[in-house]
């Protein structure tokens, strides 16, 4: 690894907010009454409140920090359709019309979210370039394309095997097995594809209030109380979308999630000769690994950013840069020498079930628990939140009719986590 790997200005904040600063909001008053208040100015939130708003609500955004400032504003940008479970298992799991209904919802979360952002016109770089997969094993390989054939005849997904012999017509390592290639899925900028959302929501008239954590929601007369260190609110009803970031306001929900850190970086501009070389379809990249890779080029196609669990516990960015940099390295042993310029963190909320959900608890709306796949489906089950609030046949979901598990032994707290990571590197190392 090169001595210093870190760019002159390198910074331990996202390489998105670049082109996307967190935007400084007018601090108004909170009215005393609203509809609906949001709990959480994600992906999730603003998606709820731009539909509540214009189907004529109105609606209060609560964020702790600044607008967008979890996952949303952090995340990789890979627009996908896929659940954790393959098929195969789901079926398992669930039987087989539900794992259909699963799948297909999957599915139309990607298809939602493109067509929200074609309809709105945000600026936010959408490029429907496919993902692909790569195989980490050659036994990964062969079982993928079993899981690949079924789902393509139980629902019809659009994707294609790509043997190990053509992996490099793909992306240029020595690292897969061959892999597949999902051709539905699409890269966003996705801080800019906040900040459109952020805009249209307060161009339809949501109020989003920055800095004020909600720290206390209970039921009052004819509503719920809403309490912020900024003042207190009367809702009508209540959505919380706080995913990875769920505090123990919502100890009920908190309890039902595993929140857990995911890390990027972003190397230097390269020679745009290395870009195509290295990703010659422009396509969002990830992996079979139980602690998987993902990563991409950029959407201006100059840089690598890449992303991966590089630590258990939330750690100091330089040091997850570095481990990070020997991953990226071990894909691409080329870049052995090239600086990053951005290192940085945010948190997924895993479920027990690995599932999303949605639904209402105690008189609470809620969306959340996307293990580490929410830009398609926070969007989608924040759209299915606010139909729920409005009482449509659109509210119907497939991710609002399954048990949202928890354990009896589990506050919110994932004490286990070291455990469960050392078992899967070993799985990844092992695995034939
Ligand atoms: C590094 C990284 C890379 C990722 N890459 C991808 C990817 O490529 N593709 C993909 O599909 N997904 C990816 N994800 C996951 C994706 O970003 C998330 O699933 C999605 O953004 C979740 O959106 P959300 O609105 O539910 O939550 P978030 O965007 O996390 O927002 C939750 C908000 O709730 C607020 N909040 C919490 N508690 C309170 C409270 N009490 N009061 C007020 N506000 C509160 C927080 O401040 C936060 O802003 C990635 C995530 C990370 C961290």
């Amino acid at each position: 690894m090169a001595d210093t790997i870190f760019a002159a200005g390198f910074k331990e904040t996202p390489y998105w907010w670049e082109a996307a600063p967190r935007p400084a909001l007018p601090e108004a008053p909170l009215p005393e009454r609203t509809d609906v208040a949001v709990v959480g100015s994600g992906f999730t939130g603003l998606s709820a409140a731009l539909d509540l708003a214009r189907a004529g609500r109105s609606v209060t955004v609560l964020d702790a920090g600044d607008a967008g400032f979890g996952a949303s504003s952090r995340n990789g940008g890979m627009v996908g359709g896929s659940l954790k479970w393959g098929y195969s298992d789901l079926i398992g799991m669930v039987g087989e019309p539900k794992a259909a209904a699963l799948t297909r919802e999957a599915m139309a979360s990607l298809e939602y979210t493109k067509d929200l952002i074609e309809r709105e016109q945000i600026a936010c770089h959408l490029q429907k370039v496919g993902m692909f997969v790569g195989a980490h094993r050659p036994s990964h390989y062969e079982s993928m394309a079993r899981e690949l054939e079924t789902t393509r005849k139980a629902i019809g997904l659009e994707a294609e095997m790509v043997p190990a012999s053509a992996t490099r017509t793909e992306v240029d390592t020595a690292a897969y097995h061959g892999g597949k290639v999902l051709f539905r899925q699409a890269g966003v900028h996705p801080a800019l594809y906040h900040q459109g959302l952020l805009e249209r929501a307060r161009n339809a008239g949501v109020q989003v209030a920055s800095k004020a954590a909600v720290e206390d929601i209970a039921p009052c007369l004819n509503g719920v109380c809403v309490t912020t260190p900024r003042g207190r609110i009367k809702a009508r009803d209540v959505i919380v979308a706080t995913n990875g970031y769920t505090r123990p306001v919502t100890q009920d929900l908190r309890r039902r999630l595993i929140p857990i850190g995911s890390y990027m970086i972003a190397t230097e501009p390269l020679p745009p000769e290395v870009m195509r070389r290295l990703f010659p379809n422009n396509r969002m990249i990830a992996d079979t690994k139980k602690i998987l890779y993902y990563y991409r080029p950029s959407p201006d196609r100059t840089r690598v950013l890449f992303g991966g669990r590089a630590a258990v516990w939330e750690t100091d960015t330089k040091v997850s840069g570095r481990t990070l940099y020997r991953f990226m390295t071990g894909v691409f042993p080329e870049l052995d020498g090239v600086k990053i310029t951005h290192s940085w963190t945010g948190n997924v909320a895993f479920t027990f079930d690995r599932l999303p959900h949605v639904g209402t608890r105690y008189g609470i709306h809620y969306a959340m628990g996307y293990c580490g796949s929410g830009v398609a489906m926070a969007t989608w089950l924040g759209h299915k939140a606010a139909q729920r609030v409005l009482g449509t046949k659109e509210a119907a979901s497939a991710f609002a009719d399954i048990p949202f598990p928890t354990r009896s032994w589990y506050q919110g707290n994932p004490w286990f986590l070291p455990l469960i990571a050392m078992w899967y590197r070993m799985q990844d190392r092992l695995a034939a």
